[in-house]
């Protein structure tokens, strides 16, 4: 079989770096893609270091010329993609009667937006090919945080777009499901740590007591999780939210 080639966005730093190295380190050839290309760099090294396929592609999930640039290239230098991680993200955290309209419409903007522009633009290849893996980046935030309206309402946003894929791509061989993942240490939770004015040590360590499993998430987990929903064997498994949160959050 023809090596598979997966997309994973947001792929710079954090979630998105290690769902990419994972996928590269189960046989998959990868694209790399955050807003600036040149953030990729290590990501793309990490892979290629290790004897994977990978390259880096700039382009903000967003905007549909940048998105459909960046597949045109993907699948000029590595193949047509038939795995799609929707991963991008930004946070915009504000009490409602403070948010502002842009805080909504970007925080929206990437994560659905993103999310559609980029499964739009690589459905084809799965459809051609009667075989495709979407896995879209949820939050235990679309089941409510306070501070986080337009956040939530990504990620459950991110939950019924999932869930349409399925019914409408099954035919196709193509399965989309959704990870909801709890707290994940990484730049966005340090972020949030400073923020809410915490040391990130104190910050994970509040967090770990309240999770069942007593610890803190990390990208590998999440990216575990990943590697399992884009696998062959997993063409069964289509429309659903795993919760990766130490512990039942849905
Ligand atoms: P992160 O460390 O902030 O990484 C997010 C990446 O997305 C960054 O590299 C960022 O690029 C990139 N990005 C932002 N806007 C983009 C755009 N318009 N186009 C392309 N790339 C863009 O965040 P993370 O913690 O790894 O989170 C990854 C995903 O998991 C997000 O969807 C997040 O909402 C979700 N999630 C995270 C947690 C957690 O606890 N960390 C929990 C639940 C869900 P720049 O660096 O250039 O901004």
């Amino acid at each position: 079989m023809a090596e598979r080639v997966a997309v994973v966005s947001g792929a710079a730093r954090g979630i998105g770096a290690a769902v990419a190295k994972r996928l590269a380190s189960d046989g998959l050839a990868v694209g790399v893609l955050d807003l600036d290309a040149a953030s990729c760099a290590d990501t793309v090294s990490a892979i290629t270091d290790a004897g994977g396929n990978a390259v880096a592609l700039g382009a903000d999930v967003a905007n549909e010329e940048s998105v459909a640039a960046a597949v045109t290239q993907l699948e000029a230098e590595l193949g047509a993609p038939t795995i799609v991680v929707n991963n991008a993200g930004i946070l915009r955290d504000n009490l409602l009667f403070k948010m502002s309209v842009e805080d909504w419409d970007s925080v929206l903007g990437v994560h659905l937006r993103g999310a559609f522009l980029l499964t739009r633009a690589v459905q084809k290849y799965m459809v051609e090919q009667k075989f495709g893996r979407i896995v879209n980046m949820s939050s235990t935030s679309a089941l409510g945080n306070r501070g986080q309206a337009n956040y939530a309402a990504a990620k459950a946003g991110m939950q019924g777009f999932t869930k349409t894929l399925a019914f409408e791509l099954g035919k196709f061989g193509v399965t989309a499901n959704a990870i909801a993942p709890g707290f994940i240490v990484t730049d966005m939770t340090a972020a949030t740590a400073e923020r809410v004015g915490m040391p990130f040590d104190d910050f994970q360590k509040a967090n770990a007591a309240q999770i069942p499993v007593q610890r803190v998430g990390r990208p590998e987990d999440i990216a575990h999780t990943a590697s399992f929903l884009v696998s062959e064997g997993a063409g069964f498994v289509s429309g659903q939210v795993i919760y990766v949160a130490g512990g039942p959050r849905d």
